[in-house]
């Protein structure tokens, strides 16, 4: 896949301590709001304060940038997620009647996940949300409310409750399965009227122009794929003036300002990716990816744009999304011990020779702090970030990698005694390492995962990196996770003073496979296959690594008091399993080989045993954990004196559906129907 998938989830882990920084200290409770299968958490920016004033405005202006893109991502995940989310608000703001019944609770609950999901699929499953509340209900409650509060909304009422309550409608965001016409069967709004061979050769078309191109561009990234009247295939270019003009104009007036504030090279990049966003050349997002991966000074940076394909089916469409963050100085070194050692790691590799990289370039890692979510990353987000993602701009020029520190920590710190291990976990020594080394093996895990693994290998001769298709994400985190893992219980972690001893890979190999084979099933709904990439990778090792290792018993299933453990018995020779998978996943990606691809995927990383799946999910909720999180930002505000700005104040807001009324009413510009 072109652009390779570089933002991971957060697995279930258990916390120890912070391994690194000041964490903050704060008595507000950490998780904020629940409900449904979410929890939203609120996390802190420790260090935002002693920032110089500069680049304490630095990060308000790219702030304020990142909350302007929020409606391009609901019309990206479904054409009709604006209107059913503006109804609703409506309806919630303006509703006087009794607000303790069963059916409004639902209907609330309905809407907390739509904002959650930025639109009406669940963010992981991408399965569209069933309502509790009948139809006839959302319609009386309508009645009540003055008709002119509802403005241009009233014309789109039918095609609102359809959305809602058309369960044929719109069924899945994303589907991947085989054989499907992927595009005209998924609910995303990347392809209108489209069919899947249409665009399949409009893009093969443009790729082979381009033939040859040593620098190859990412056609596709940032439009949607429709017809014009006479039926030619068009692409509605994302910029301003194009398709979300309304809502890239407020992007590009943040990012000006943060560019009259920044140092060189930032104001430069700034600069660069205003011009992108103005004219929608993607050589010129490349060129500011570019200037973008070099910098490695600035303290302040952030991620605004088109970046992730995730979403699309076809894996050439991106979403928009943001972060901010600045450099955790206090954080420890362990990034950059593994960076400074990337070529060891690199040679010493269980693949191929010939698809080692000789050279390993430019791994730039940091563990950073967080300061604003926005767009896809907002409120799910990722704890590490590899970008950018175009294969040949890693190749020449690298990329840049972080691990987010108070992201983690406020995970850790909002799951803290939670009963996960006690239920789950059989062995008491497998329990004693998690909960002393659980969080330090994740965290390294991360580290290893998003600054070496996604960087390793090469492509053979004449292999563009597109083969693998619809499987190529799924297989692209594993061989980053396979990566890590082999790593993670190498005798040089102790060598390199990063790992006091073996347990620690210990803890982590067996939280892993326990998650791959058993608990992340609490993530899928009853009856449903595996069809997130992240899950279906953890999903592929584990299994591969437990069907592989079956002779000599290194992964068993235990029944015990009638539940059922995973425990892994043989350490070393998980290990060595690790790193056969790895030498032949790269061979995969590095031969393009198409149908060793899909064979493991299909074979390993989707279909659900329904009878273990029922289990987790009942242990799962007696013990009332929410599989899945989120998070609150907080506010920033300037304080100005004789029209200067002499300070950036900071609050942590913990009001979730505040926070999401707030943003529909201050940072909403673009009309319902794009
Ligand atoms: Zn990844």
């Amino acid at each position: 896949m072109k652009h390779t998938f570089t933002i991971l989830s957060m697995t279930l882990l258990i916390p120890a301590l912070s391994a690194c920084g000041d964490g903050p200290k704060s008595s507000t409770p950490w998780i904020v709001d629940r409900f449904d299968d979410i929890k939203v958490i609120r996390y802190e920016v420790p260090g935002f304060e002693r920032l110089p004033l500069e680049q304490k405005e630095l990060v308000y202006y790219l702030a304020q940038a990142a909350k302007c893109g929020r409606d391009i991502l609901y019309d990206q995940n479904c054409a009709v997620n604006l209107p059913v989310r503006r109804m609703l608000e409506t309806v919630y703001e303006n509703y006087a009647g009794d607000r303790t019944t069963a059916e409004w609770k639902a209907l609330e609950k309905y809407l907390k996940k739509v904002w959650f999901a930025n639109g009406i699929h669940h963010h992981y499953s991408n399965d569209k949300f069933t309502p509790e509340f009948s139809q006839g209900y959302l319609l009386d409650v309508i009645e009540t409310i003055p008709e002119e509060q509802f403005g241009d909304l009233n014309p789109l009422r039918e095609t609102v409750f359809t959305a809602i309550f058309d369960p044929a409608k719109y069924p899945t965001r994303l589907n991947q399965k085989a054989g499907d016409d992927l595009l005209l069967t998924s609910s995303s709004n990347y392809y209108r009227g489209v069919t899947q061979t249409e665009a399949e050769s409009f893009y093969a078309g443009m790729a082979a122009a381009d033939a040859g191109n040593p620098e190859p561009v990412s056609y596709g990234l940032n439009s949607q794929l429709t017809k014009d009247d006479a039926g030619r295939l068009v692409e509605r270019t994302w910029k301003v003036g194009g398709m979300y003009s309304a809502a890239i104009e407020r992007i590009v007036y943040w990012l000006e300002k943060a560019e009259s504030v920044a140092r060189e090279p930032q104001k430069t990049n700034i600069a660069a990716l205003i011009s992108y966003y103005r004219s929608g050349d993607l050589k010129e997002f490349d060129r500011y990816n570019i200037g973008w991966v070099r910098d490695t000074v600035s303290n302040v940076d952030f991620v605004n744009g088109f970046i992730e394909d995730y979403g699309d089916p076809l894996g050439r469409k991106a979403s928009w999304e943001a972060i901010v963050n600045f450099v955790d100085s206090a954080a420890c070194h362990r990034t950059e011990v593994i960076s400074s050692n990337a070529q060891w790691f690199e040679d010493h590799s269980p693949v191929d020779p010939r698809y080692r990289k000789e050279k390993v370039r430019g791994v730039s890692a940091k563990v950073i702090t967080v300061a604003m979510l926005g767009g896809d990353c907002y409120p799910a987000t990722p704890i590490g970030i590899n970008l950018p993602n175009a294969d040949w701009i890693r190749k020449e020029h690298g990329s840049k990698s972080v691990t987010i520190d108070n992201i983690t920590y406020a995970y850790d710190q909002a799951a803290h005694g939670n009963g996960f291990n006690e239920e789950f976990v059989l062995r008491a020594e497998d329990r004693e390492r998690m909960d002393k080394y659980g969080k330090l093996a994740d965290d390294l895990h991360t580290d290893l995962h998003e600054c070496l693994g996604h960087g390793s290998g090469q492509l053979a001769p004449g292999v563009k990196g597109g083969e693998l298709r619809s499987y190529g994400s799924t297989l692209e985190e594993a061989r980053a996770d396979l990566f890590g893992l082999y790593y993670l219980g190498d005798p040089k972690l102790v060598e390199l003073g990063l790992v006091p001893s073996s347990d620690v890979a210990k803890a982590g190999y067996a939280k892993y496979i326990l998650n791959g084979l058993m608990t992340q099933l609490a993530r899928i709904e009853p009856g449903k296959n595996v069809e997130e990439s992240h899950m279906r990778n953890r999903k592929l090792i584990a299994e591969w690594c437990y069907e592989r290792g079956a002779a000599d018993k290194v992964i068993e299933w235990v029944k015990e008091n009638g539940k059922t453990y995973v425990v892994v018995n043989d350490f070393e020779k998980l290990r060595a399993l690790f790193g056969e998978l790895l030498h032949e996943v790269q061979r995969i990606k590095s031969e393009g080989d198409y149908e060793a691809g899909r064979e493991l995927v299909e074979r390993y990383a989707v279909k659900v045993d329904p009878t273990l799946h029922e289990e987790v999910l009942a242990r799962y909720s007696a013990l009332g954990i929410e599989p899945y999180g989120g998070f609150v930002n907080p506010e920033y505000e300037l304080v100005e004196q004789d029209g200067k700005v002499v300070d950036v104040k900071i609050t942590y807001p913990a009001d979730y559906v505040k926070q999401m009324l707030d943003y529909s009413k201050n940072y909403s510009w673009l009309p319902n129907v794009n």
